[in-house]
């Protein structure tokens, strides 16, 4: 069997070593010392201010709505999974969906600006597969509207931008490191913020706004991780490059296979260094796509349809807009296996296959 994705595990040795640090302090959750030493690791690796470790990316998104005390509608994107659109109606806002572009799948900044009303307070986009929005147009039309901007990094981790971490741009970013994802704590995630105001004022939602043990700055939630959580990610952390690297390798040769026959992946911009977090592949048609999946499926091989449907499509969703391009290509966009473990011959195998079903 040859799943989409199967998290990375470090040397069990390893991880053991920092679970009895655990049984010797008995401390097990509540911004323990591992809890520290993993936020200061990766504000190290990511070259990063402020971070604070959450609960997982879900909680680090409804957090960022809560702390910029973003009301009304939020302009976002179609393309993505599902908790970036459930975070915003969870906060009680509502979505209100722009297009996307054809060539990175992220949200299109020139379809922002025709969709702000009086009521819009924020802009909250994806990098989607970890490869970066146009960041500059978004802030620009932020700026000009008087809109905050939250970026839905989870799948940005190791992915920089013009020299900086993709983590870094937006009032805030937030990270998921579930088991899925390129660095895992197992279940986690991250908030990330320039403004060490704002960082405080996280720090409070974090922590069910605790402000000492009698005293409470405003409501809070319990977005926390716990040591165990920390001690994988501190466990994993080492691997981090070595992990990336294998990817863009498994990348590299899933391009010789499948580019020259007229397939397509989505485009990296330009002062972008990757991180080969996924490897989404675009079908002529749709009736491709779904051919390719049910092949791969009968040689227990199982891509996902990462991101299919639509967010647009969501049956709670009230707002409907028309983003004819998502429609179009959330339908017939595959994502191939991926993974530390995955071998050559696995590739291979993998897209043979691929190309006996479209008779290429
Ligand atoms: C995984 C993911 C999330 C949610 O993160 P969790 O840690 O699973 O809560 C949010 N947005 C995107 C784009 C994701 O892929």
């Amino acid at each position: 069997m040859i799943p989409v994705t199967k998290p990375f595990l470090p040397p069990k040795n390893e991880y053991d070593q920092l679970i009895d640090q655990i049984w010797q302090r008995n401390w097990l959750t509540n911004n323990g010392p591992l809890v520290n030493e993993l936020e200061l690791k990766l504000k190290a690796n990511l070259n990063l201010e402020h971070l604070l470790f959450t609960t997982n990316g879900t909680i680090a998104l409804q957090m960022a709505i809560k702390a910029l005390d973003l009301k009304g509608e939020i302009i976002t994107t179609p393309f993505s999974y599902v908790a970036t659109t459930s975070s915003i109606v969870w906060e009680g806002c509502t979505p209100v969906f722009a297009d996307i572009v054809s060539e990175r799948l992220t949200i299109d900044p020139t379809k922002i600006e025709a969709l702000i009303s009086e009521k819009t307070s924020a802009i909250l986009a994806t990098h989607v597969y970890g490869i970066p929005c146009h960041v500059e147009e978004i802030e620009a039309i932020a700026k000009k509207n008087g809109l905050k901007v939250v970026y839905d990094a989870a799948h940005a981790f190791g992915t920089s931008y013009k020299g900086q971490s993709l983590l870094s741009y937006g009032d805030i970013s937030t990270l998921s490191t579930h088991a899925t994802k390129l660095f895992h704590t197992i279940e986690g995630g991250a908030v990330i913020a320039n403004d060490p105001a704002l960082l405080k004022r996280l720090a409070y939602l974090r922590n069910f706004g605790h402000d000492g043990a009698d005293r409470f700055n405003g409501v809070g939630i319990n977005g926390k991780n716990s040591e165990f959580h920390a001690a994988m990610g501190l466990a994993n952390l080492p691997y981090i490059d070595n992990i990336i690297e294998k990817r863009k390798e498994d990348s590299a040769q899933y391009d010789a296979w499948l580019l020259d026959k007229g397939l397509m992946r989505p485009a990296i911009p330009a002062d972008t260094l990757y991180n080969y977090s996924y490897y989404p592949i675009i079908f002529k048609t749709e009736q491709d796509c779904v051919k390719v999946f049910d092949a791969l499926a009968k040689h227990e091989i199982f891509a996902r349809r990462y991101f299919y449907p639509s967010l647009a499509k969501l049956d709670y969703i009230v707002k409907r807009q028309t983003t004819p391009v998502c429609d179009n290509i959330a339908p017939r966009v595959l994502c191939l296996p991926l993974y530390f473990n995955l071998t050559q011959s696995e590739i291979d195998l993998i897209c043979r296959l691929i190309l006996r079903t479209l008779k290429y």
